[in-house]
């Protein structure tokens, strides 16, 4: 008995488009099948589960065959089969949900991907690789006859009786032409380890031999032999599918290792288990990170039901969370999943929160549990703490609880304790508190130890992450202003109200500036007069912080200021009016002698900050020389 008939859509021929739009994509054809064929597996498994299904359900390995010789890829399982009638009604009207409204929606948005997953198309991406398929297939069904199906890629199919001994399906793919490089074991056992690594199913791969003579086996398919000792490829129970209770830290270790097997060992790991709104499982890693420019992207895998989608977890995970490692498992993410469809799909947004919320629930346990080991982490996850709370708002106001300031004793305090900790003495006269900081400890050191002395505290800021961090920390805590300890001179840096005397009267500060401008000879430099103690540096050079912030910032190319690029070298010079070397300078009797004092001490500062080379360096030493010498 044989049938025929037509592929039922209303359009002459829905393969050019799935070839068209897929084309990038090909290799998924293997997904989708064994994707089917674990599938059937699944429903039988259920079926016998419930008592429907009584029989043995014996071995219920997916196979995947190779056949050089035949050019054909068979996707084996013993799960339920069809009958004809199935067949009829699955696979012969594509998508009865409606195959009009498909090309429809095609023509529309053209985005094959989200459509092909939604009307249920991924068997017709068999066609993508393949001149003809077949299916043969028998039901689980008692008494049920085998059926044989045949489509060229048209969409004319043939529909017959066929021998089949045994339950279960075989869509057997005769590669075309231009799909060659899918016969290749290599080629399809890579595919199998991207996509089928963690089914739930066991799965074999094995090559026919391409010796043994044609022939038809009593089920009338082709008879050949496996040369190959196909073993099972996959891990049919990996950890995210268990219980953490039942998991103990080798285990997470264990599976990290076999994720990313040239990482370090990660800092901690959460397990991610709901299934209320939403049904989600998974595992991420706090990988320990390198640097601030090593930001590993794409290591986490998207997976629905332990099928493989993506690594490009873009829309589905926070961005900041995108420096974790793991696996997400959610059926409530289709399978082909499109850009367009995880950015407007709800069930993904709350899942982007879930995440979010978990992830700073586990990061504020950590830190209640044990300050201490946390602190010692605060190296590692600092980095992606502040980047959490710069960009989720969310994440922020938990954050606000555990995130730390680190000062230059290697003290940690969370906001609110160094909020505490400095009120008494850097809060300025009109109510704001001043929070010191340093990028960098060692070129500020002069600067710093001025503070010091005045029992200011001063925090250390020294990665890239950190002007941002800034910012943000200015935005959101109240009457508190961060500045760097070189922005200012030590009196200026947090304005207390208290001003000094000064011992020059004001004909003698103007003097003093007419030395400094003529030694400095520089009209980008702002010199200043300011009475300040007199065992502080007699000339310090410093960049106001909202000047320097708006450098950095030009710098790193953000803020939308290209000309501050160019600006040219500015600074302020400030010169310490009580002293003892601005008198001595002053009560130099020659002017030239004045300027080279002035320029000594000018120097000196320049030198403080680093900022003294080529031949101001050279000058400088050979003056120091001549001067010591006297
Ligand atoms: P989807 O899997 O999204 O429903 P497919 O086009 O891949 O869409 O498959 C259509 C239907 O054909 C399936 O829902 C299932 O009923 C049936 N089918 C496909 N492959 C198999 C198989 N290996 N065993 C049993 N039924 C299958």
């Amino acid at each position: 008995m044989k049938e025929k008939g037509t592929i039922s859509i209303h359009t002459e021929n829905i393969f050019p488009i799935i070839k068209k739009f897929l084309y990038s994509d090909h290799e998924i054809f293997l997904r989708e099948l064994v994707s089917n064929a674990v599938d059937a597996t699944q429903k039988l498994k259920r079926l016998s589960s419930s008592g429907e299904f009584q029989q043995e359900l014996g071995d219920l390995t997916v196979e995947i065959i190779l056949n050089q010789k035949k050019k054909t890829i068979t996707v084996r399982d013993k799960g339920i089969g069809m009958t004809a009638d199935e067949i009829k009604k699955y696979i012969n009207q594509i998508a009865f949900s409606g195959a009009a409204e498909f090309v429809e929606k095609f023509k529309d948005s053209g985005d094959a991907k989200e459509i092909i997953g939604k009307f249920g198309l991924g068997f017709y991406s068999a066609f993508m690789v393949s001149e003809k398929v077949e299916i043969v297939t028998r039901s689980y069904q008692e008494g049920s006859e085998a059926a044989r199906w045949e489509c060229d890629g048209n969409t004319e199919f043939s529909i017959s009786t066929a021998k089949k001994a045994k339950r279960g399906t075989d869509i057997i793919l005769h590669i075309n032409e231009d799909s060659k490089e899918f016969l290749e074991e290599a080629r399809l056992q890579g595919i199998l380890d991207k996509y089928a690594r963690f089914l739930p199913v066991p799965i074999k791969f094995g090559q026919k031999d391409k010796s043994v003579e044609d022939g038809k086996d009593k089920d009338d398919n082709p008879k050949y032999k496996t040369i190959q000792v196909d073993n099972i490829i996959n891990e049919t129970e990996p950890i995210w599918t268990k219980s953490p209770a039942d998991l103990k830290d080798e285990d997470y270790l264990k599976f990290y290792r076999e994720l990313y097997p040239f990482s370090e060992d990660p800092q901690f790991w959460i397990h991610l288990n709901v299934d209320y709104p939403f049904n989600l499982t998974g595992v991420l890693y706090f990988p320990k990170l390198k640097n601030d420019f090593e930001v590993p992207k794409n290591k986490i895998q998207l997976y629905s039901r332990q099928v493989f989608i993506t690594d490009e977890v873009k829309d589905i995970v926070p961005e900041f969370l995108m420096l974790l490692h793991g696996v997400i498992d959610s059926p409530d993410i289709p399978l082909n999943v499109s850009r367009s469809f995880l950015q407007s799909d709800s069930n993904v947004k709350k899942i982007n929160s879930y995440i979010t919320k978990k992830v700073a629930d586990k990061l504020g346990e950590l830190y209640k549990k044990d300050r201490k080991a946390y602190q010692e982490k605060w190296a590692n996850i600092g980095l992606f703490v502040k980047y959490g709370m710069l960009t989720e708002e969310k994440f922020y106001e938990k954050a606000k609880d555990f995130a730390l300031l680190k000062n230059t004793d290697g003290d940690y305090f969370t906001l609110e304790e160094y909020q505490k900790k400095v009120s008494a003495n850097q809060k300025e006269k009109d109510g704001n508190l001043i929070f010191l900081y340093t990028t960098d400890a060692s070129k500020q050191d002069t600067f710093i130890q001025s503070a010091k002395k005045r029992s200011y505290d001063v925090l250390v800021m020294n990665e890239v992450i950190d002007s941002h961090w800034i910012n943000h920390l200015e935005q959101k805590l109240e009457k508190t202003q961060l500045k760097r300890v070189d922005a200012d001179t030590v009196d200026k840096l947090i304005n207390t109200g208290e001003s000094k005397e000064s011992v020059l009267s004001e004909d003698e500060q103007n003097q003093l500036k007419d030395v400094f401008t003529k030694a400095i000879d520089n009209s980008g430099v702002m010199i200043n007069v300011e009475s300040m103690a007199p065992d502080e540096m007699p000339v310090s050079i410093t960049l106001p912080e909202f000047m320097r912030r708006m450098k950095d910032m030009a710098a790193s190319g953000g803020g939308g200021m290209p000309f501050m690029g160019q600006m040219p070298e500015t600074y302020n010079v400030a010169l310490n009016a009580n002293h003892a070397l601005c008198a001595k300078i002053l009560a130099a009797k020659r002017e030239d002698t004045r300027v080279k004092y002035a320029k000594q001490a000018y120097d000196l500062a320049l030198l403080s900050q680093n900022m003294l080379d080529g031949p101001s360096l050279t000058n400088f030493i050979e003056r120091s020389v001549e001067l010591a010498s006297k």
